[in-house]
């Protein structure tokens, strides 16, 4: 491990000067600090903005959220991804609306446990809010780490040397603003890539561009190929109106609407399979018409090839699904949260 200097007043003091506006830093309370850091994981800053802000004009506070129907607030949330985030947020908000007064608890390991709350936010909201003195650690801050320390791997050791280095180096009276000063810095100067080293604060005491070569710490994981799937989808239509059906009990997009579709094993005589697929998996007997069009949507964990067709539906045939679906007009989708790869199909038949 290079045994760098703390780091702490440099990087406040370019944390002051630098830092981009966000909404919620203009505010500690309590309530739009967590609902930013939810948002936040895994998901881009630019991206975040314009969905925090029509979040908070709809959903002001814990109350109107522990108020809301899940429905509403996924539709809000509807874009943003990682959907189980929304389910989680609404159900810790009530949890601290009924059990804490509409206040975050005194001891932060009563914050931890509630639902999609974990050792990340915590340490997030309660260093922002409550001044306590707890680094926070993500992937931007094990980059920077990992350069500043000249760490090549995240073993367990060296995940407790960084641990350990950040409660050593956490200026006391500023906690919050140090575990956003070293997010800021992985996300805008110590970059994956190619980073800007000549622009850094920690230049000076920084191990990894010290030996010339910053970007080969931490090495590289070996890129593992993206799963892929083929789907089959019908936009089954009953007169003017189509088949959704709700994603109830789903780990993946859960409580999201969507098309009745399944996996197929290849994209070869579509017809056929999906004609099976809807009677097997939803007892629908359909005419398969023409074709909408094939989209290509990756997740975070795999992609998937959808291919659509529009049906008619063979009269007296009836969905039997043990989740709630409904029969709507393409100038209702707006009232229902959809996966991204449906709205793409739905681009394409309003094309
Ligand atoms: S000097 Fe370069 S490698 Fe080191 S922390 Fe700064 S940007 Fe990262």
């Amino acid at each position: 491990m290079y045994p760098t200097n703390n780091i702490s007043k440099p990087l406040l003091r370019w944390y002051r000067k630098s830092k981009r506006p966000m909404p919620w830093r203009n505010t500690k309370e309590p309530y739009k600090i967590w609902l930013s850091e939810t948002m936040l994981q895994q998901t881009q800053v630019k991206t975040v903005i314009p969905f925090y802000n029509s979040w908070i004009e709809k959903y002001p506070d814990f109350e109107s959220v522990a108020g809301a129907r899940l429905d509403s607030l996924l539709k809000s949330w509807e874009g943003l991804g990682y959907y189980n985030r929304c389910h989680n947020f609404h159900k810790a908000v009530k949890i601290i609306v009924n059990k804490y007064n509409s206040s975050l608890p005194i001891n932060i390991k009563d914050f931890m446990v509630l639902p999609g709350v974990g050792s990340y936010t915590s340490a997030a909201v309660y260093s922002i809010v409550f001044l306590h003195p707890i680094p926070v650690v993500d992937g931007n801050v094990n980059r920077v780490m990992s350069r500043l320390l000249r760490l090549l791997r995240f073993t367990p050791y060296n995940k407790k040397r960084v641990l350990s280095t950040l409660i050593k180096w956490l200026d006391r009276s500023r906690p919050g603003d140090f575990n956003q000063a070293l997010m800021e810095l992985g996300s805008t100067v110590c970059l994956p890539k190619n980073p800007k080293c000549e622009n850094c604060p920690l230049k000076l005491s920084c191990g990894g561009t010290l030996s010339g070569s910053p970007e080969s710490y931490p090495s590289p994981k070996p890129k593992q190929s993206l799963p892929w799937q083929n789907v089959l989808t019908g936009v089954i239509w009953k007169r003017d109106s189509f088949l959704i059906i709700k994603r109830a009990g789903y780990k993946h997009l859960n409580n999201l609407w969507e098309l009745p579709s399944g996996k197929t094993l290849t994209k070869n005589n579509p017809h056929p399979q999906l004609e099976e697929l809807l009677k097997n998996k939803f007892k629908l007997e359909v005419t398969i018409k023409n074709k909408i069009g094939e989209i290509r949507h990756r997740y975070s964990h795999f992609g998937i090839t959808l291919s659509g067709f529009h049906c008619r539906l063979i009269n007296g045939s009836k969905p039997e699904v043990n989740r709630p679906f409904r029969w709507i007009k393409l100038n209702e989708i707006n009232q229902y949260a959809f996966p991204k790869a449906n709205h793409k199909l739905f681009n394409l038949i309003q094309e």
